[in-house]
C-alpha cells in the first residue's frame, strides 16, 4: 500500500487504529486538523463541559482563557516568524484567527468567540475527525496519542502522566526569573564570582550584582510598593513550594529576609573592596552563547512595567534590557529535556507525542506551533513513516529544539524569542554589531531560507500536503 492508499483509509473501524487526541485546546485541535488533512482518523477527547478547569469559562474549542492576544505582528519579530511559519504549514488555527481578527495595534488579536466558532466548525465538519467530550483519565496503552492536556490538565490524567515519566518529571507551577541581555549588564559595577569559589570548572560562573545597606533599603521599599497582577485563577494565590516563594512574598515577612535567602551575599567577595556585600542578586547564565543571564530566584508577580523599574535598581542592571519578565502561575508540565526527542515523541514510547502548554512551551502561539508539529508527525507515525523534526535555524525548530535540549536541571517553560534561535555567524554578528534591527532581520532571513530549502527537501511523501 503507498502513503496515498494509506491517507484513504478512512473511516478507522477501532480507535486503535486513530489517532488519540487528548485536549480540545489550543495545541489539540491544531494537531486533530493537520493529522486529519494528512489522511489519519483522528478521535478528539475534550473534556469540558462534563469537566472544568480552573480557568476555561465555556466548552468551546480552541478557548482563549485570558488575553485575546496571538502577540505581534511585527515583520522581523521572532513571534511574527513563528506565526509565519505556521501559516506556510496551512494551520487551521492562524486561519481562524485572521477571520476573527479585531484591531490590536502590532498585535494579531482575536474575537475569541469568532476565534473558538471557527475552529468548531472545521472540525466538527471534517470527515477524519471524531470528537468525543469525555476525560481521559489515563493515557491509552495502544494507538497514537498526542496529550495536549494543556496548563491545567485533570488530576486523574496529570496523576497517570506522572506514572509514567517519573514523578519528579511533572511540574505543577512556573516560577520564571526574569531573563536579561548580557551586553546590558553593568560590568563596572557587577563582578564574576562563585559563592565560596565553589564551581565546577573553577572559573567564576555568576554575575553578581552588589547592594550596599541603603540601596539594599531603597530596593525593598520599591517592591512593596510596586503594583502586582492579580491571579488568573484561584490556585495562582498560593504558591505550591515554600522553596520557590515570589519575591515580594519573602519581602513581606520581613524587611531583611531577601537577604538571608535569594539576595544572600555570603562568600562572595566584591573584588573592589574586598568584603561581601550588604546584599547581591546573582545573574545566572542562560544559554550556551553566554549572551543571557537570568536573575536567580527573582520570580515575582510584579506588572512588567513596575518590574522593569523596580529591577533597574538593582545594581548593574541599571540599563538592563529584559528578554523576559519573572512569572508565576499554575501550569502543569514535563521536564521535556529529559523526556521528549525534537519530534515531540516521548522517548520511552515513541507512539506517544506530547503538545501545548504541557510539553514546556509557554504561550498560545506556542502551544498552537507544537499542536501542528505534534498532528503532523502522528499522522507520519499512522502512515508508517519518519516523524521529522524541522531545522534549528526556523522558529518552530528552534521552540522544539528549546524544550527537548534546555537544560533539563532547571527546565523552565519559554515563550519564542530570537533567544530560542541560533546566534548569527560570527561575520554577521560583526558587520551588524550596531544594529538590532538588521540582525533581527537576518535571522528572519535565514529561518526563511531554511525552511524554505527543508519544504523543497521533504515534499509530498514525508510531510503530505495540506489543502488549507
Ligand atoms: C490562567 C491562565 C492564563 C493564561 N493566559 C495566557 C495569555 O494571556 N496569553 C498567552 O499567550 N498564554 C496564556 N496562558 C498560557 C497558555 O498559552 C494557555 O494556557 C494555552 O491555552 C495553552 O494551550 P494548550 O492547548 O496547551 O492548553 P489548553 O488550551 O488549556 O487546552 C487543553 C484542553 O485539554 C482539556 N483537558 C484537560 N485534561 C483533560 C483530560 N483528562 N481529558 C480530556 N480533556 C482534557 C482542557 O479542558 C482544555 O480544553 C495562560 C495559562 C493559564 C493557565
Amino acid at each position: 500500500m503507498t502513503p496515498a492508499d494509506r491517507r484513504c483509509r478512512t473511516p478507522a473501524n477501532t480507535d486503535l487504529e486513530s489517532i488519540q487526541i487528548i485536549g480540545g485546546g489550543l495545541a489539540g485541535c491544531e494537531a486533530a486538523h493537520q493529522a486529519a488533512e494528512a489522511g489519519a482518523h483522528v478521535v478528539l477527547y475534550e473534556m469540558r463541559p462534563l469537566q472544568r478547569t480552573p480557568a476555561h469559562k465555556t466548552d468551546s474549542f480552541g478557548e482563549l482563557v485570558c488575553s485575546n492576544s496571538l502577540k505581534t505582528e511585527q515583520e522581523n519579530s521572532a513571534p511574527w516568524l513563528l506565526k509565519q511559519e505556521m501559516r506556510s504549514l496551512h494551520s487551521l488555527l492562524m486561519r481562524c484567527a485572521e477571520i476573527a481578527r479585531v484591531p490590536g495595534g502590532h498585535a494579531l488579536t482575536v474575537d475569541r468567540e469568532i476565534f473558538s466558532r471557527e475552529i468548531a466548525q472545521a472540525l466538527e465538519n471534517h470527515p477524519r475527525i471524531e470528537i468525543r467530550r469525555e476525560e481521559v483519565r489515563a493515557v491509552p496503552d495502544n494507538g497514537i496519542v498526542v496529550v495536549a492536556s494543556g496548563p491545567l490538565t485533570s488530576d486523574s490524567l496529570a496523576v497517570d502522566i506522572s506514572r509514567m515519566t517519573g514523578s519528579d518529571r511533572l511540574f505543577f507551577y512556573d516560577s520564571i526569573s526574569p531573563i536579561v541581555a548580557a551586553d546590558s549588564i553593568d560590568m563596572s559595577v557587577a563582578f564574576r564570582a562563585s559563592r565560596y569559589g565553589k564551581s565546577l570548572d573553577e572559573t567564576a560562573d555568576y554575575i553578581n550584582c552588589p547592594f550596599n545597606k541603603e540601596q539594599y533599603s531603597a530596593f525593598i521599599d520599591a517592591l512593596l510598593e510596586a503594583e502586582f497582577y492579580e491571579p488568573h485563577i484561584p490556585e495562582d494565590k498560593t504558591p505550591y513550594f515554600e522553596g520557590c516563594l515570589p519575591i515580594e512574598e519573602i519581602a513581606r515577612r520581613g524587611r531583611d529576609t531577601l537577604r538571608f535567602g535569594p539576595m544572600k551575599p555570603a562568600g562572595l567577595d566584591d573584588p573592589r573592596t574586598g568584603r561581601w556585600a550588604y546584599a547581591i542578586v546573582q545573574l545566572r547564565q542562560e544559554n550556551q552563547r553566554a549572551d543571557s543571564y537570568n536573575l536567580v530566584g527573582f520570580q515575582n508577580h510584579m506588572k512588567f512595567g513596575d518590574q522593569a523599574r523596580v529591577l533597574r535598581m538593582i545594581p548593574g542592571l541599571e540599563k538592563a534590557e529584559f528578554l523576559r519578565f519573572g512569572q508565576m502561575h499554575r501550569n502543569t508540565y514535563i521536564n521535556s529535556p529529559a523526556l521528549l526527542q525534537p519530534t515531540l515523541q516521548l522517548t520511552s514510547d515513541a507512539r506517544i507525542l506530547f503538545a501545548g502548554q504541557i510539553s514546556g512551551v509557554e504561550g498560545y502561539a506556542e502551544s498552537i506551533a507544537t499542536g501542528l508539529m505534534a498532528g503532523r508527525n502522528a499522522a507520519a507515525l499512522w502512515h508508517g513513516e519518519k516523524p521529522i523534526a524541522f531545522p534549528r535555524e526556523t522558529a518552530l525548530g528552534s521552540l522544539c529544539h528549546y524544550i527537548t535540549h534546555a537544560e533539563a536541571k532547571n527546565f523552565q517553560p519559554a515563550n519564542i524569542t530570537f533567544d530560542l534561535l541560533p546566534a548569527l555567524d560570527p561575520e554577521a554578528k560583526r558587520k551588524l554589531k550596531h544594529d538590532k534591527k538588521a540582525r533581527h532581520a537576518e535571522v528572519c532571513r535565514r529561518a526563511q531560507v531554511a525552511f524554505e530549502e527543508f519544504f523543497n527537501g521533504h515534499s509530498a511523501r514525508e510531510f503530505c500536503e495540506v489543502s488549507g
